[in-house]
């Protein structure tokens, strides 16, 4: 449409434009890159990360201290 095309970044996931309305909304979620970078990602693109999110902060198994013999 215009310059506000890239302005406020695109979705991480489907590179969808991330319009001002976007900025405004609560759709998108926010991610902070270990670099200091910050990047969005669209509602529906948020949706479908879920999963991973959720996988990523399951307790993982701590492997069983090793037991003396
Ligand atoms: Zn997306």
């Amino acid at each position: 449409m215009d310059a506000t095309s890239t302005r406020h970044g695109a979705c991480l996931t489907c590179a969808r434009p991330r319009t001002l309305d976007d900025v405004h909304s609560l759709e998108w979620s926010s991610e902070h890159a270990p670099d200091g970078t910050i990047g969005f990602r669209c509602g529906p693109c948020t949706r479908e990360q879920l999963w991973r999110i959720e996988a990523l902060l399951a307790p993982e198994p701590v492997a069983a201290a090793p037991v003396a013999a």
